[in-house]
């Protein structure tokens, strides 16, 4: 083995929740963090609209209507404990973030900003709350950026554009992760003590997305080939505000500042379906409403689209007709310049995308594939878990979008994410870090790369023709279409049979790049393998679920099932079959009511 490593801690991924593990765990441990993406490109730089605290910083909050806002946005399968956990900790976190540095918008009187986002409520008046801490439109990328460079004041060996292909598991503990230097081709193992998979969620598996090329379940699927389980496969949230046709977000928060959607009908059409919070009820819901309008012919032009409407007059009115004032009860308004403050990324976005100017005009958006719901099991220390009695798998941790905590349940709260990878990948960095200095170094086996290599040579040498684009094309589309926003019992069964059939076809690609310095086309065909893998997962898990929760919608079965299905889906491949087992929600304070919008 020529490029040996070792490691008390190593850390795959360099977003959010791989930076923050990385940090606290070098506090503790001779720490790596091994990325694909060179850190700062990390998908975490795109979040936009927020993170959200119960801080209470512009009207009045709490730790505990922030705590039961996530379990009923969950549509209660999250582990309220988990939730409470992740809730209590948040004002914390963010005071922690400001300390580092990270450029919060301010109030007039100097506290950070806050911003109303949906879901987030006061649990008396059942009012949106001002609840999402943000950086204008770039909250994500600010994060990112403070994090990386505490990271590198704390001398945190990274080796970026390294792409991880394997798990060492030994004797049933993690013993390291076997990778590829892009620029040279070489593997290279890893011995570790303890190894967090912080690789970020698997969207790209969808046509229409908001998510980033990396976004191809590495880490899920990695941890499938080893016989691990995955929880919640079946949910996946799919944003109201896509830009039409490209999928890229339009942040929630252009909501908070007051935007509505419109019909083709010039209607403003979320009070039918949400009287209470309207525009900004929980993305399920509104998706579902999109849907339904332009289903039921109402789109713009009879297209599958609806407008996103920020203009200055337009808020002016309809934040009257909702009583919306400013803290200082003076009716809330917001001209231009405050809306070239406040969304300046989105801005752009539309007049470089669209050529629609959003003070003047209206945008056309329509749903896209937007967060991984569903991942690797963990415990609120980031330990992965293996089953519904919480047996442990020594030394491995998971954290960030590829982890399933469980917080979000069947539906995440916007800006609950990036505070899952803050408080999350702050606690699977101790305790890898306290794991690590209590262990001893797993023996490495004889020839870790064997079944790294073995992949590629396939992909290398195949004499199939096989083009992996078109597989890739295929499966985007069948999966957006038949495992979307609305699903039935045949169009999964036909997804299912799609999507294995296209895993068939995919033993037959042939990469034609037989390089080795940055032969991006051989990557791009190992990362389709792994999407079909995690494909097929989620409509396998979706075909099973037979209820509506949260981002899970059943034609054939539209209700929430409580009796039958208040429980986790855990599913791993034996022998190439699905086998799907259940875990309980833990239920702490909340008992499941029927959600009122
Ligand atoms: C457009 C957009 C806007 C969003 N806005 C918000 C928001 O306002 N508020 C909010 O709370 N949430 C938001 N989200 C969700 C949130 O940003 C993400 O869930 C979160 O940033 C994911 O962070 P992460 O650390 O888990 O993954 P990422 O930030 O994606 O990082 C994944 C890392 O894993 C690495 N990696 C992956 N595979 C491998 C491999 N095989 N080998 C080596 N490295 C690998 C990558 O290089 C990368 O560094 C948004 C998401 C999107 C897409």
């Amino acid at each position: 083995m020529a490029n040996l490593h070792q490691f008390d801690v190593v850390v795959v991924g360099a977003g959010g929740a791989g930076l923050m593990a990385g940090l606290y765990a070098s506090r503790g441990a001779k720490t790596a963090v091994i990325s694909k993406l060179y850190p700062t490109r990390s998908h975490t730089g795109a979040a936009q609209g927020g993170i959200s605290a119960a801080l209470g910083n512009l009207e009045e909050d709490s730790v505990e209507w922030h705590t039961y806002d996530s379990v009923k946005g969950s549509d209660y399968l999250g582990d309220q404990d988990a939730i409470e956990f992740m809730c209590q900790e948040a004002p914390q976190a963010i005071l922690e973030l400001e300390h580092m540095g990270l450029p919060f918008d301010r109030t007039p009187e100097g506290k950070i900003s806050q911003r109303p986002f949906g879901g987030h409520t006061n649990n008396v008046t059942g009012k949106p709350v001002r609840r999402a801490c943000h950086a204008a439109d770039r909250t994500g990328h600010m994060i990112l950026q403070t994090l990386y460079q505490q990271c590198l004041k704390n001398k945190v060996n990274f080796f970026d554009e390294y792409q991880v292909l394997d798990l060492l598991i030994v004797e049933g503990k993690a013993a390291g992760v076997v990778a590829v230097e892009l620029a040279t081709g070489e593997l290279h193992t890893f011995h570790a003590k303890a190894v967090i998979f912080a690789t970020g969620g698997h969207g790209r598996i969808f046509e229409v997305t908001s998510n980033a090329y990396a976004y191809t379940g590495d880490g899920a699927a990695i941890c499938l080939r080893h016989g691990l389980p995955l929880q919640d496969m079946e949910f996946f949230q799919f944003h109201p505000t896509g830009i039409y046709k490209l999928g890229i977000l339009i942040t929630e928060g252009v909501r908070g500042e007051g935007g509505v959607l419109i019909n083709g009908q010039g209607e403003r059409f979320m009070p039918k379906y949400a009287p209470t919070v309207k525009d900004l009820a929980s993305r399920d819901v509104v998706s579902r409403a999109i849907y339904t309008e332009i289903s039921e012919g109402r789109g713009i032009n009879g297209k599958n689209y609806v407008y996103l409407d920020i203009r200055p007059e337009s808020v002016k009115k309809y934040a009257a007709l909702d009583g919306r004032t400013n803290p200082d009860g003076t009716p809330y308004t917001l001209s231009g310049e405050d809306i070239l403050k406040k969304i300046p990324d989105i801005i752009d976005f539309c007049r470089v995308y669209l050529g629609v100017d959003p003070i003047t005009q209206m945008m056309p958006i329509q749903p896209t594939a937007h967060y991984t719901m569903g991942g690797i099991p963990t415990n609120k220390y980031g330990e992965v878990v293996l089953d519904d009695q919480n047996t442990l798998l020594p030394g491995l941790f998971a954290a960030g979008e590829c982890a399933c905590v469980s917080i979000h349940g069947a539906n995440r709260l916007g800006t609950n994410s990036l505070l899952d990878l803050v408080v999350f990948g702050k606690y699977a960095g101790l305790r890898a870090a306290e794991y690590a200095q209590n262990a001893g170094f797993a023996a490495l086996p004889v020839e870790p790369e064997t079944a790294s290599r073995a992949q590629f040579e396939a992909l290398r040498n195949g004499s199939g023709r096989e083009n992996a684009f078109d597989i890739a094309t295929e499966m985007k589309k069948v999966m957006f279409d038949l495992v979307g926003i609305y699903r039935s019992e045949a169009g999964m069964q036909q997804a299912v049979e799609k999507v294995r059939a296209l895993k068939a076809r995919y033993q037959q690609v042939r990469v034609a790049d037989s390089g080795k310095i940055f032969n991006t086309e051989l990557l791009n065909a190992w990362e389709l393998g792994n999407m079909l893998e995690v494909a097929e997962v989620v409509a396998e898990c979706a075909l099973n679920r037979k209820e509506s929760r949260g981002g899970h919608s059943r034609e054939d079965y539209p209700n929430r099932d409580d009796q039958e299905w208040l429980k986790h889906t855990l599913a791993r491949r034996q022998d190439g079959k699905l086998v799907i087992e259940y875990k309980p929600v833990t239920i702490t304070r909340y008992q499941p009511k029927a959600r009122v919008y």
